[in-house]
């Protein structure tokens, strides 16, 4: 990990957001090649997403929205991580990713000094490993001392065996506090007032606006369910602690995308059975009568096949699918999708089930219609006898009645049924919620190689190689004349950039040796090299003239091709 934040930050990917002045923690800037490399993997999922698709259609909305969206989401009283102090030096901890700890606890009951002061307070001190008991005890001490006590006599000193423990400072062995919730949301002021009535938050995520927005993209789009609305933006959380260099930020972008899809009961009233999940199910093509279960597998399969289009093979990722009781309790299914990073396997992207969650939740409390209407629904529900109309009623309220508290009330239950024969409801959707940051981390980590060369003197030099897939490459292709001192050649490479540079990235470089360019280029993981040579200038007769060489980065090898042919070529690869 260190070589690579050393790289990152020597080439130019990744920057400490406010270096000059110590830096701020949790923020990152990327520099010009990280810039380019987001940009990319930004392109790739819009295409993937967006552009090859008929079914899904972008947003692109404002960070801060109306704080009721937050009310209604959830987030306002719910989006909190449990977090804990140290008793000791204060330092606050995201309470369950303290690192698991064992062994002695010494605990005091209170302490004393000479001055006859008394402190009734008690704490506990993990002994770390190895340590003797003493080590314990000035932590303690330390305790008491912030609590006025000068020269602290410790009282009551009690030990016992721990195991498996979170609750103690990894750094001291300090005791940390019970865990509390505390809200990740960044808030701010919206006008001068700055009083309470004006509080709004820089967004969490880039889901909720598109659930605010549901309904004028139906209006304005010509989009039917099951269709797609695709958002790529910033989202802001004030993690307690943030680590692991960009992979938890405070600030980073999303990639998401919410498929809405027509509730289960409608493909089965339209088709008569709703299209059931196996193993061996045809995921390739979506079809009118899959029910939720298939539109979830349908978008694992489809986002396991864009990483692997990025180079992001099933070899590197993993899968948690989430179990009852770490689901959502609206949520139906969740899987995360793991991916090998240098420090561990780790989330990569989420994809939900969702039901019909946030629509009905910002149904109710803007008091807006986001129903949709289907007439085929309307149709088929038409056709259905009073007694199937009672089974259906019966079977809902059953299922919402064992959810217990997140369950529909049964005049809701009532509501929705009575909408639905009519031809409304509310969609349910499945989400793939990607963090672009992480992805640019993994793709930067997963491309890191080194080589080691002799040269002819027999000294050995390790260079760095960074693997990247050609289509997320920020650098796509390195143009070089073989000597910069020739005006012809260098002509011919400058005409040679600028037919590749309006359609890929290029890097035109003259100094140094070839080889050493070489080298440079595959330090950012350039994938393409080609270099202009007498030959192409006609010196070695028409069947060279016009030809360049092209070198590819991972295994060196080199060929002959000519200009003409150049663009055909290497666009597939990049783009
Ligand atoms: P985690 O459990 O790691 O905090 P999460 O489950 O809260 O993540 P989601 O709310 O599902 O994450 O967000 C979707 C995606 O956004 C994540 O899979 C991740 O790629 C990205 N993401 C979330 N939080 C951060 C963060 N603090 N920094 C960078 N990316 C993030």
């Amino acid at each position: 990990m260190e070589k690579i934040v050393s790289l990152c930050k020597r080439r130019g990917f990744i920057f400490q957001s406010s270096e000059i002045y110590g830096g701020i923690n949790g923020f990152w800037d990327y520099g010009p090649l990280g810039a380019e490399l987001k940009r990319n993997l930004r392109d790739t999922w819009w295409r993937a997403m967006m552009r090859e698709r008929e079914d899904v259609v972008p947003l692109d909305a404002t960070i801060i929205m109306h704080p009721a969206i937050w009310k209604a989401s959830g987030h306002v009283d719910t989006f909190s991580d449990p977090m804990s102090d140290c008793l000791v030096t204060k330092k606050r901890f995201r309470s369950d990713h303290v690192e698991l700890q064992s062994g002695v606890v010494y605990t005091w009951t209170g302490a004393k000094d000479d001055d006859g002061k008394e402190c009734a307070d008690s704490i506990s001190v993990l002994l770390a490993q190895g340590k003797p008991p003493e080590s314990a005890r000035k932590v303690g001490v330390q305790f008491y001392s912030q609590r006025g006590l000068t020269n602290p006599q410790l009282l009551g000193e009690a030990t016992a065996k721990v195991e498996n423990t979170r609750a103690f400072n990894p750094e001291n062995g300090a005791q940390l506090t019970e865990p509390k919730p505390f809200n990740l949301m960044f808030h701010t002021f919206v006008g001068a007032t700055a009083s309470e009535n004006d509080k709004a938050y820089l967004r969490p995520e880039t889901a909720q606006a598109i659930f605010a927005q549901f309904k004028n993209v139906v209006d304005s789009s010509r989009q039917k369910v099951p269709f797609g609305i695709g958002q790529i933006g910033k989202a802001f959380r004030n993690e307690v602690t943030p680590r692991n260099f960009t992979f938890r930020s405070r600030e980073f972008e999303q990639m998401e995308l919410e498929f809405f899809i027509q509730p289960d009961e409608v493909i089965e009233a339209i088709y008569g059975t709703v299209s059931p999940w196996s193993e061996t199910a045809d995921l390739s093509t979506p079809q009118p009568n899959w029910g939720w279960e298939m539109w979830h597998r349908y978008w694992v399969s489809q986002r396991v096949a864009y990483y692997k289009g990025i180079g992001l093979g099933e070899d590197v990722l993993a899968f948690h699918w989430q179990t009852k009781e770490e689901l959502a309790h609206y949520a139906r299914a969740c899987v995360d999708i793991l991916c090998q990073f240098p420090f561990g396997i780790e989330e990569l992207e989420g994809i939900a089930a969702r039901g019909d969650f946030d629509l009905t939740q910002h149904q109710k409390h803007s008091g807006k219609s986001l129903e949709v209407f289907d007439e085929e629904a309307k149709k088929a529900f038409a056709a259905w006898s009073d007694e199937q109309r009672a089974a259906l009623l019966e079977k809902k309220l059953s299922e919402q009645r064992a959810k217990g508290k997140g369950g529909m009330t049964d005049a809701d239950t009532a509501m929705w049924w009575d909408r639905l024969f009519k031809g409304f409801y509310v969609p349910h959707v499945i989400e793939p919620s990607a963090g672009l940051d992480r992805l640019a981390l993994a793709v930067i980590a997963l491309a890191y190689s080194e080589v080691e060369k002799t040269d002819t003197k027999g000294n050995k030099e390790t260079f760095t190689v960074l693997k990247f897939h050609p289509r997320v490459a920020p650098t796509k292709v390195g143009v070089f004349p073989l000597l910069k001192n020739k005006p012809e050649l260098v002509a011919k490479t400058r005409e040679v950039y600028d037919l590749l540079k309006r359609h890929m990235s290029c890097f035109y470089d003259e100094s140094g040796a070839i080889g050493r360019r070489y080298a440079r280029q595959d330090e950012i993981g350039t994938p393409f090299c080609l270099t202009i040579d007498f030959e192409t200038m006609g010196e070695k007769g028409d069947e060279l003239k016009d030809t360049v060489t092209l070198r590819h980065r991972d295994d060196g090898s080199q060929e002959r091709i000519k200009i003409s042919e150049l663009l055909g070529r290497l666009l597939p690869l990049v783009q």
